[in-house]
């Protein structure tokens, strides 16, 4: 059975043709630039060379038969025609407390996250469009949406609770959600099945770092506290946002820069993080290069960054009376060494200590904490597609 997974943002839409049997890639690709001049859809098959299709695209139903022309191409598509297409697996961003688990696309569900659309107004409409181009460009396959809020929905209340008038969350839904909970899922089990453990059995705390940045507590296989907040803004320090700062400094800034919403919005989401500090880069590698030249703002970027995961860490071991277990993932978690191990160092009081040879690795399952590390330190590469892809075999079947 083949599921086609799709991850539409506002201009670009990501796919990825997964065969359930092996579980193997059959093809994937990313299309660019969906809605304005030089639209760009880039195909890869395993084995063979990239195909650019260079078009214009208007919007995402005419991307996605785009998509699925390469899909079935003689030349360069995987399947010969699109009835082996079982279902479809959709990433969507936000399903508020609507939806703790992935579910069928039907009417009610399509109204269910319009409603949704007001929390997360960047993310859930492009969804939505990948959902209404799928609906009329292949209406009898069945789809499936995956939330990144819904793993985090099994935080009590305490942890999601903001300490504002409680009105607030009444009203207008102002709590805690968090987001990458498909990632924290996908590597919690499989750090579980890496260890031959139960995942019920252990306390684990997982570290999606990637260009946005989360963490996730989590027991008996269920979330119980994380770093992102009402919106991906909380937390830690991350590529281009702030993560927790004082919300003082909101009202502070926007009157010394005569900043309004949408300026004093765009400061914190897109030019702060490693970024601002750093002034350099939102990519760590840019960063990690320019501190090795002894750039003293780039490695003050980094050093705020590390701090920031260690602080974090060290509270959700303290929230879950302890830790079996600690992933390391996403962009960063899986490639950075450096990190990896400037995040752990000071922390072996509580057990975790990691050996420098075994941490020495980039993008594979494998345990870096030293054969006496109380916590098992890992890194496993998330895999969000094939997370969804599972999800919707297991709803469709
Ligand atoms: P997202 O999916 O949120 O865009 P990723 O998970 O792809 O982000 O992570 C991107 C980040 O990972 C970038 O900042 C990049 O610099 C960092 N990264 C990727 N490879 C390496 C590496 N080898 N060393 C250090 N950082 C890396």
């Amino acid at each position: 059975m083949n599921i086609l997974v799709i991850n539409c943002g506002s201009s670009s839409l990501k796919y990825q043709l997964i065969n359930m049997s092996d579980e193997s890639v059959l093809a994937k690709g990313l299309v660019e630039r969906i809605g304005i001049e030089g639209s760009v859809l880039k195909h890869e098959i395993e084995g063979m060379d990239k195909v650019v299709i260079k078009t214009p695209m208007k919007d995402h139903k005419v991307a996605l038969g785009l998509v699925l022309n390469a899909l079935v191409d003689e030349k360069h598509g995987a399947i010969k025609d699109m009835s082996e297409i079982s279902a479809v697996g959709h990433r969507v961003v936000h399903a508020g407390e609507k939806f703790s688990e992935s579910v069928i696309i039907t009417d009610e569900v399509l109204k269910a996250l319009e409603d949704c659309i007001e929390l997360a107004p960047l993310h859930n409409p492009a969804n939505l469009m990948g959902i209404d181009a799928c609906k009329e460009l292949m209406p009898n396959t069945p789809m499936v949406a995956v939330f990144d809020t819904a793993f985090h929905q099994t935080m009590p209340k305490a942890s999601y609770i903001y300490p504002l008038p409680y009105e607030l969350y009444e009203k207008y839904g102002v709590r805690r959600y968090g987001f990458h909970g498909t990632s924290h899922r996908y590597v919690c089990q499989r750090a579980a099945d890496f260890l031959g453990k139960k995942l019920e059995d252990l306390k684990i705390i997982t570290c999606h770092l990637g260009n946005g940045a989360s963490l996730a507590a989590i027991e008996n296989g269920k979330c119980v506290d994380t770093s992102m907040g009402f919106t991906p803004l909380e937390g830690l320090v991350m590529g281009t946002r702030c993560g927790d700062i004082d919300p003082a400094i909101v009202t502070y800034i926007m009157e010394k820069e005569k900043l309004n919403l949408e300026e004093v919005n765009n400061l914190l989401n897109k030019k702060s993080g490693v970024l601002g500090i750093s002034g350099v880069s939102s990519d760590f590698r840019d960063i990690e290069n320019a501190a090795e030249q002894g750039n003293e703002r780039a490695q003050l970027a980094l050093d705020t960054f590390n701090q920031r995961v260690k602080k974090y860490i060290g509270s959700y071991v303290a929230l879950l009376g302890g830790a079996d277990v600690l992933v390391f993932t996403a962009g960063l978690g899986e490639n950075s060494i450096s990190n990896r191990e400037d995040i752990c160092k000071g922390l072996e009081f509580m057990g975790i200590e990691v050996d420098p040879a075994k941490n020495n690795i980039r993008g594979k399952d494998a345990v870096v904490s030293t054969d006496n590390s109380k916590v098992k330190v890992l890194v496993i590469p998330t895999n969000e597609e094939l997370m969804i892809a599972q999800d919707t075999l297991e709803l469709v079947k």
